[in-house]
C-alpha cells in the first residue's frame, strides 16, 4: 500500500548525510580550470592556499573524488538544524487548483535565515583547523555574513565582514545580528583597503557592489598570515558543502518513492541550486532518470538568460581567481533589486558547463512577479519566503499552473532557501504599489559584456 505522503517529511538524525556529493566528479566535460589572474595559467593548490584554506583550496581543484567526508564536528552543527524538512505544499496546491505536487525543501530553519550555514560552518571548521585567527568575507543582502559570524562565534574565530554599503544602511538589523556573534562588519568600500580608496576615489558616493566588497576582503586578508578569505556562494567549494540539501532531499524523496519531474531553484552564484540538484544531476548524465532542471534569476541581473559563456574576472578589483562563467561581464551593474543575494554578474563554473551542455534550463522573472508569488505563498504555507528564494516559488507556480492546463500530475520539487525577515522594506515597496521592474536594455547588457577580459577559452 502507499504510505500517505506527510505535510513534512522530517529525515532522522541518523539520515544526515555523512559526506558531500562533488558534482564535478561525475561530469563527462569538466568546468573549465580556475586561472590565475597574474599568470593566466589554471592556478594551483598551492596558489590558491595563499587566499583561503589549505583544505578548501584542495576541494576547490578537486574535480575526482566522487564524496567527501563531512567531518564528525561539522555534522554535530549541521544536527542543530538538520536535517532540514521537504514540505508538501498541500495548501498551494489547494489554493491553486492545481493538480501538480508540489514538494519544497526548507532551507530557512536557522538564525541566519538561509542556506548559507551550511558552508559558513564548513568553512570555519576548516579554517579553525588550520590553526588560523580569523577570516575576513563580503557580504552583500547579509545572509552569508550572518552565516559566517554564527559560524566563527562557534569556533572562536575572528570574522571581518566587508558589507555592501546600500545593504549596511538599507539593512541595520542585519548588521547587528551581525555583531551580536562577535563579527565586525565595514561598511563597502571603505577606507581600510586600497581597493577601497581606489573605487571611493574613482566613484564618490557610491553605494558599493559585491565585486568591490569582494576585492577589500581579499586584500583585507592577505594582509595579514593569520587570516584567509571565505566565501559564501560561486566557488565549487560551497556547492560541495551545499550539497546536503540535495542529498536530503533525495533521501526523503525516496523513502515514499516519490520521482521529481522538475526541479527548480533560484540562481545568485548558484550555490543552492547547484547543491539541490547535486544528486539528481547525477542520476541524469549517468541516463539513470531524467530531471527538467530550471534555474531561476532575476531579470535585472540575466546572467544565464542573456550573459555569455566566458572567462572572466570574479570581482571588481580583479585580485580573485579568474573563471569561466556565464557573465554579464564584472563591470555589469544590476539595477537595485531587492533579491540582493542574486545580484552577482557570473555564475559558478559547474553550473555553467551544465547550462551549457544543455542539461539543465534557466528563466528569468521580474521583480514584482516575484513578490506576487511570494505572497501568495506566504498567506497559504505561512513561510515569510526571502525575495531570493521567491524566484523559485515563481516558477513553481508558473509550472503548476501549466498542469492545471494540461491536466499533469507533475512532480514539482523547489527549493526555499531562506525567510524574508529582513526585507520588510522590499516587501513594504510591493505593498504599498511602489516596486518597479526593470529589465536591463540590450545596451546595458552589452556595455557590461565589453568589460570582459581578452582570455581565450
Ligand atoms: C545568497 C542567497 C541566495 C543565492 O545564492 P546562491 O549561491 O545562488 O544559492 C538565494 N537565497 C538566499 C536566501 C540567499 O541568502
Amino acid at each position: 500500500m502507499k504510505k500517505q505522503i506527510p505535510y513534512k517529511i522530517y529525515l532522522s538524525e541518523k539520515e544526515l548525510p555523512k559526506k558531500w556529493l562533488n558534482l564535478r566528479a561525475f561530469m563527462d566535460k569538466k568546468p573549465a580550470p580556475l586561472l590565475n589572474p597574474e599568470t593566466l595559467k589554471p592556478i594551483t593548490e598551492e596558489e590558491l592556499s595563499k587566499v583561503f584554506c589549505t583544505e578548501l583550496a584542495r576541494q576547490e581543484i578537486d574535480d575526482t573524488t566522487p564524496y567527501i567526508d563531512i567531518p564528525e564536528e561539522i555534522r554535530n552543527f549541521y544536527k542543530m538544524y538538520r536535517p532540514a524538512p521537504l514540505i508538501r505544499a498541500y495548501c498551494l496546491e489547494k489554493a491553486l487548483g492545481t493538480p501538480a505536487k508540489i514538494y519544497y525543501k526548507f532551507e530557512g530553519n536557522n538564525t541566519s535565515g538561509s542556506h548559507k550555514l551550511n558552508s559558513a560552518i564548513a568553512q570555519a571548521y576548516y579554517a579553525k583547523k588550520q590553526g588560523l585567527k580569523g577570516v575576513t568575507t563580503e557580504t552583500g543582502a547579509g545572509q552569508w555574513g550572518t552565516a559566517l559570524s554564527m559560524a566563527c562565534s562557534y569556533f572562536g574565530l575572528e570574522c571581518n565582514v566587508y558589507m555592501v554599503k546600500c545593504s549596511y544602511e538599507q539593512k541595520p538589523f542585519r548588521r547587528e545580528v551581525m555583531r551580536t556573534y562577535g563579527a565586525s562588519v565595514t561598511p563597502s568600500p571603505s577606507e581600510t583597503t586600497a581597493v577601497g580608496r581606489k573605487i571611493l576615489e574613482e566613484f564618490p558616493g557610491t553605494t558599493g557592489s559585491l565585486g568591490c566588497a569582494i576585492s577589500e576582503a581579499v586584500e583585507a586578508a592577505s594582509k595579514n598570515p593569520e587570516y584567509r578569505y571565505v566565501l559564501g556562494s560561486v566557488l565549487n567549494q560551497v556547492l560541495l558543502h551545499q550539497s546536503v540539501i540535495g542529498l536530503e532531499t533525495k533521501t526523503a524523496l525516496d523513502k515514499y518513492k516519490i520521482k521529481a519531474d522538475i526541479i527548480i531553484g533560484c540562481a545568485g552564484g548558484g550555490s543552492n541550486l547547484g547543491g539541490l540538484i547535486a544528486p539528481f544531476m547525477v542520476e541524469k548524465i549517468k541516463g539513470k532518470a531524467d530531471y527538467q532542471i530550471i534555474a531561476v534569476e532575476p531579470a535585472s541581473c540575466p546572467t544565464l538568460t542573456r550573459g555569455k559563456y566566458a572567462y572572466d574576472y570574479c570581482d571588481t578589483g580583479k585580485v580573485c581567481p579568474i573563471a569561466k562563467m556565464y557573465t554579464l561581464g564584472n563591470g555589469y551593474i544590476p539595477s537595485s533589486t531587492h533579491a540582493g543575494g542574486l545580484r552577482y554578474h557570473g555564475m559558478t563554473t559547474t553550473l555553467s558547463e551544465l547550462y551549457d551542455q544543455g542539461l539543465m534550463e534557466a528563466r528569468s522573472v521580474e521583480q514584482t512577479e516575484v513578490f506576487s508569488a511570494a505572497e501568495q505563498f506566504a498567506r497559504v504555507e505561512g513561510i515569510l519566503p526571502a525575495p531570493e528564494s521567491s524566484h523559485a516559488i515563481r516558477v513553481a507556480i508558473d509550472e503548476a499552473m501549466k498542469c492545471k492546463e494540461t491536466g499533469e500530475a507533475k512532480t514539482i520539487v523547489f527549493g526555499l532557501t531562506g525567510t524574508g525577515y529582513f526585507d520588510m522594506y522590499a516587501y513594504k515597496k510591493f505593498n504599498d504599489g511602489e516596486m518597479s521592474d526593470y529589465i536591463p536594455t540590450e545596451e546595458d547588457i552589452n556595455k557590461g559584456l565589453k568589460s570582459l577580459p581578452d582570455i581565450k577559452a
